[in-house]
């Protein structure tokens, strides 16, 4: 607390009501953090805890919460975190090669937003869903752009702001009105979808996104955000359990299981395998398909601002998953569903004849699967290539890949 006022003080700000006012501020501040600016002071709870023996509920850290309540919230993430962890495990680890794990449908969601308020609610401007397996690719898709007529008052600098360094969607435009206004109406169009795409049961599968990271405009808390305010707009009904999972994760536990699955016992499998559920965070932070053609809405492909298009980001996403697992499991590329239109699927080995897909003279040597096989990532596909565009739709639409 002593920390926040001569921070405070130093910027000319005086608190004349004394320490309690310096603690109502702190506290405030307190509740416009998210997660990820709050763990550092979890941690220095921990840290406390560890050091002393004290009554954790009369201690307070520099922003006048109680250590109690810190460590409280800390072992909620934890848990959270060990249960989405192995959730993702089973999940993928069950899956048998010439079963599930083909077939399998997982879910992908993107969110563009405004800014985030004072209650830590992201203010959705557009969002996008896929299904995916690794035997079809990309099977399903879902976009729309979203305007929950709130009142801004206080963020429209933030909000023009941060949507003129990504995305470009009008924000207060009083001539844009391509945005749903109910979120009842889009949960009912989410649900439609999960129920369309999801073979196994009726249950809501876990739904899978990229962390908080400014600078590759991916906010896992804008999806939790959104979901939450979805989860809740009926309220006849029970909140919706969505479950929102980081992507790495998922696909750490693909890739892995791909290479354990795979039939060459002849190369060193191990090598192939992603250490860290980081390293797989930043194979996908790569983007090696970033410029891949006509993969966005309409809107952002006219303004050719696709690379923040939340439709063209969650095929990007399961493009690079493909692109590291289908050559382990034997699974052609077919473009646009594997990857970008535009790709140079001639270089591709076909791995039912054993020749390349372009090779007329004759068949190439059949590599061992899981032995580099296919065309190492991000090498396969060419940026000049001429594409054919998906036919796609916006403004709550569902495309269909066919
Ligand atoms: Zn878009």
């Amino acid at each position: 607390m002593m920390e926040v006022k001569m921070k405070e003080e130093a910027k000319g700000h005086m608190f004349r009501g004394g320490l309690s006012e310096v603690a109502t501020f702190a506290s405030s501040m307190w509740n416009e953090m998210g997660s990820d600016e709050r763990m550092p002071y979890n941690r220095m709870a921990m840290d406390m805890k560890r050091q002393r023996g004290d009554d954790l509920t009369k201690k307070f850290t520099s922003l006048g919460v109680s250590y109690a309540t810190l460590d409280a919230e800390e072992r909620e993430q934890e848990e959270a975190l060990q249960e989405m962890t192995a959730t993702v495990k089973n999940l993928v680890r069950s899956l048998p090669k010439d079963g599930g794990l083909k077939t399998r449908r997982f879910f992908v969601a993107h969110v563009n937003y405004f800014y985030k308020n004072s209650k830590d609610v992201y203010i959705p401007a557009e969002f996008a869903m896929a299904s995916f397996s690794l035997q079809e690719g990309v099977v399903d898709h879902f976009h729309c752009f979203i305007d929950p007529n709130k009142s801004h008052l206080g963020f429209r600098f933030e909000a023009n702001d941060w949507s003129q360094k990504t995305h470009s969607i009008p924000f207060g435009d009083s001539g844009w009105d391509r945005g749903v206004k109910s979120y009842y109406r889009l949960n009912g169009q989410v649900l439609q979808f999960i129920k369309n795409n999801n073979l196994e049961d009726d249950s809501i599968p876990p739904i899978f996104t990229m962390p908080d990271s400014l600078n590759n405009n991916t906010s896992i808390s804008a999806v939790k955000s959104l979901f939450h305010e979805l989860a809740t707009s009926n309220d006849d009904v029970d909140e919706i359990p969505y479950r929102i999972y980081p992507l790495p994760q998922l696909f750490f536990e693909l890739r892995n299981h791909c290479v354990d699955e795979a039939e060459s016992t002849s190369y060193n499998q191990s090598l192939l395998k992603l250490p860290t559920v980081a390293m797989a965070e930043n194979e996908i932070e790569k983007d090696l398909f970033t410029y891949a053609k006509n993969l966005g809405c309409s809107y952002h492909e006219l303004k050719d601002l696709a690379v923040h298009c939340s439709q063209s980001i969650v095929f990007r996403w399961v493009f690079t998953i493909c692109d590291n697992c289908c050559m382990h499991l034997g699974i052609n590329l077919v473009l646009g569903r594997h990857c970008p239109h535009d790709a140079d699927v001639d270089k591709f080995l076909d791995y039912e004849t054993g020749n390349r897909r372009g090779d007329v003279a004759g068949a190439v040597s059949m590599p061992e699967r899981g032995a580099a096989a296919a065309p190492m990532p991000g090498t396969s596909w060419s940026h000049n290539s001429p594409s054919s565009s998906p036919t796609s739709s916006e403004s709550s639409s569902v495309w269909k890949v066919n």
